[in-house]
């Protein structure tokens, strides 16, 4: 399987990634990626970037390197209705957003039920283009309703190749990830592959996510982003302006 475009990247911008926009664009062309999502931490996540670095996002040029860019974000579920921490006049304006759980910034109750319906709730949001690693076991959901509502709104799921890395910090995530796969087979249900990438070395490398894939047999044609052209008309944003 070929990905053309990684969906789920960090700069310096965040707090706690480690290089530029430029390093990053570089690396993912060097890679033979044909493009790159950059999506900083939205502004709720404790060391990340203040508001104007998203509100300037349309100085940045679309290319470096020969490589497309889409500038976004990954925003912060902060609770059961699905609120997110930029507005939606400034999401209108982002190439591209993935919404996430992340422990210090949401602030609901985490039991299944509340979870599931924290994304059921952010997945109507029509500037959320794809949810984050939702293997993260440390938000429980039920997996079933998150692959129909992913497919009814047209939202992507995604499968974070950090997530898997058997060192990594979030939860059960294998587990959680073959019952993601099995639910979005069962739906029709498209993900993307996304590393998560917080350094320039970790850009298009996706050993865990290919590994799982090939585990359950799912199908190609549910992979968003085996090419640039596939991913930014699956994005709920450019479908809407159809
Ligand atoms: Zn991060
Ligand atoms: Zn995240």
């Amino acid at each position: 399987m070929n990905i053309e475009i990684d969906t789920h990247s960090h700069t310096l911008a965040s707090g706690h990634a480690y290089n530029t926009i430029r390093e990053m664009a570089s690396m993912a062309a060097d890679k033979g990626l044909k493009g790159l999502a950059i999506t900083d931490h939205a502004v709720q996540m404790p060391g990340t970037c203040h508001i104007y670095y998203f509100q300037n996002m349309r100085i940045v040029p679309r290319r470096m390197y020969g490589i497309e860019l889409l500038m976004g974000t990954e925003l912060n579920i902060v609770n059961e209705a699905g609120e997110v921490d930029l507005s939606q006049e400034l999401l209108s304006e982002l190439d591209i957003a993935i919404a996430s759980m992340h422990l210090p910034c949401y602030k609901g109750e985490r039991s299944k039920e509340m979870i599931t319906q924290a994304y059921t709730n952010v997945m109507k949001n029509e500037y959320v283009d794809i949810i984050g690693h939702p293997d993260d076991g440390r938000f429980p959901v039920d997996f079933e309703v998150l692959a129909r509502e992913a497919k009814r709104t047209g939202t992507l799921l995604e499968v974070n190749n950090s997530s898997l890395r058997p060192e990594g910090f979030r939860m059960n995530t294998m587990e959680n990830c073959r019952s993601m796969l099995a639910e979005c087979k069962k739906y029709g249900t498209m993900v993307v592959l996304g590393t998560d990438s917080h350094i320039d070395v970790d850009i298009a490398e996706y050993p865990y996510a290919y590994q799982i894939l090939e585990e359950v047999d799912f199908p190609e044609e549910l992979v968003a982003n085996t090419s640039l052209e596939k991913l930014k008309t699956s994005l709920k944003r450019m479908r809407k302006t159809k």
